[in-house]
């Protein structure tokens, strides 16, 4: 592709290949990456003949030929039978946008869903791979987090992405986060996304909200616009689109391409926390050296306020399914049989684990005479288990207790939501399994499991 590049810039240095009048300023003949090549002219009969000659030339000295079948060519400003006589000429088929390059559509108008579904299929696809397997809530949160979220990561970086399409896409991880559709028709979704995708310390899992992201990923455009970057796009947006005057300076915001013109938008959130230019540009009057999307987005979110039992969920050392277990109980989001019973999914509400109890929240994790005695066992060794009449009584002592950064508070809130998880889980494996494990057991095991937690996440 270097020789290719070589003899298309010296054809056009000698004009027998026109710059395409967008380019001639930045003397740009081609883009190549990979397999994929990009020739642009002005349309003229000498350009493409000279397009023709260059191509010819190449095959002549490397024996690569293009292939007509695997060519597009793409004509605006001319008539008809002009392209079709070009067309015919270099024997390459006419095409017409959206076309995929770097396995994203290009375009020049308004980004649609349909003009995504690649995106979609991708994310779907990945999911569907992973709904066979047997994995907790935390392993479906951490893959929707790290590999869902890096696959959106590119297309997020480049366009504003349809809010159809990010609501849709919200769904397909929702849904898979919470198994519904995968086994069992009994499985709903038990918290909305627009709580799960709130930071921890605003009460969600700490997943970042796909609007408010993609947003902060489009304002770099405008910083690196600002900032003077060496890309090749700075270059041409400062040519032909920006000319003598500064990114806040442009007012028709009616002019210009879709994408260009959502840029502008996108000013509006960000004007303010901006300042300066080149290597000066700051963002809070704090010279930054590169752009950080984690500082625009936290600036351009609205947030919420703060729960006050965030730090003994997720303080150190959290470990992620007993701590997501622990924040489905505080929201109430488990699927007690009094709720199965309220769904019309059951007709037996009473307590699997005590004689006489209705198996709601409060009553497993406080009322029950199981429950308390799991959590006396385990935690009375270093402080004094309290009599909770309410589960809310419960969470606001283990808040007074344990919220802090001692020793004793870490291996006080794991021991906790350790208790509160197994409680559930034996819940769950009498339901299922018919399996019991008496309460002094359970201790046990609680102990084992949270001597190598902290043993290997304090240390
Ligand atoms: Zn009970």
């Amino acid at each position: 592709m270097e020789y290719f590049s070589c003899l298309i810039q010296r054809a056009a240095l000698d004009n027998q290949v026109p710059y395409h009048p967008r380019c001639k300023a930045l003397e740009i003949t081609h883009l190549c990456f990979a397999d994929d090549l990009l020739v642009f002219t002005n349309g003229s009969i000498r350009g493409v003949a000279g397009i023709n000659r260059v191509l010819a030339q190449f095959y002549r000295d490397s024996g690569l030929r293009s292939n007509p079948a695997k060519c597009q060519l793409f004509c605006c400003g001319t008539s008809v039978e002009e392209q079709q006589w070009i067309s015919s000429f270099t024997g390459f088929p006419l095409g017409s946008l959206p076309v995929r390059y770097l396995g994203v559509p290009l375009i020049s108008g308004k980004l649609t869903s349909a003009d995504c579904s690649v995106l979609v299929d991708r994310i779907t696809k990945r999911i569907s791979t992973w709904q066979a397997l047997k994995l907790s809530y935390a392993g479906r949160l951490q893959l929707v987090s790290s590999v869902i979220t890096s696959i959106m990561q590119y297309w997020m970086a480049l366009f504003l992405l349809p809010q159809k399409l990010l609501k849709a896409i919200e769904n397909i991880c929702n849904h898979f986060l919470w198994g519904v559709g995968d086994r069992s028709l009994r499985k709903r979704v038990l918290v909305a996304w627009k709580y799960v995708a709130l930071p921890r310390r605003e009460g969600g899992l700490g997943i970042r909200d796909f609007k408010k992201w993609n947003q902060a990923c489009v304002i770099r455009h405008i910083w690196n616009l600002l900032a003077v970057s060496g890309s090749l796009w700075v270059a041409w947006v400062k040519k032909y689109r920006l000319k003598t005057r500064s990114i806040w300076e442009i007012t028709g915001q009616s002019a210009g391409t879709w994408i260009w013109r959502k840029i502008l938008k996108s000013r509006e959130g960000v004007q303010s926390h901006i300042s300066g230019s080149g290597e000066s540009l700051a963002w809070d009057n704090r010279v930054l050296p590169r752009y950080s999307v984690k500082l625009v987005w936290k600036a351009i979110r609205e947030s919420q306020e703060e729960v006050d039992w965030y730090k003994v969920v997720w303080g150190k050392p959290f470990s992620p399914k007993h701590s997501l277990l622990l924040w489905l109980v505080i929201l109430n989001r488990i699927t007690t049989k009094e709720k199965l019973q309220s769904w019309g999914l059951t007709d037996d509400s009473s307590c699997g684990l005590c004689p006489g109890g209705i198996e709601t929240r409060d009553h497993l994790f406080s009322g029950c005479s199981y429950g308390r005695s799991v959590f006396v066992a385990v935690l009375s060794k270093f402080c004094r288990f309290p009599e909770c009449s309410t589960w809310q009584d419960q969470l606001q002592w283990a808040i007074r207790q344990w919220a802090g950064s001692s020793g004793g508070c870490c291996e006080g809130r794991l021991k906790w939501s350790m208790c509160v998880s197994y409680i559930w889980r034996e819940r769950c494996s009498r339901a299922h399994d018919g399996v019991f494990c008496p309460p002094s057991r359970l201790a046990g095991r609680i102990e084992d499991e949270a001597k190598w937690t902290l043993a290997t996440r304090l240390s």
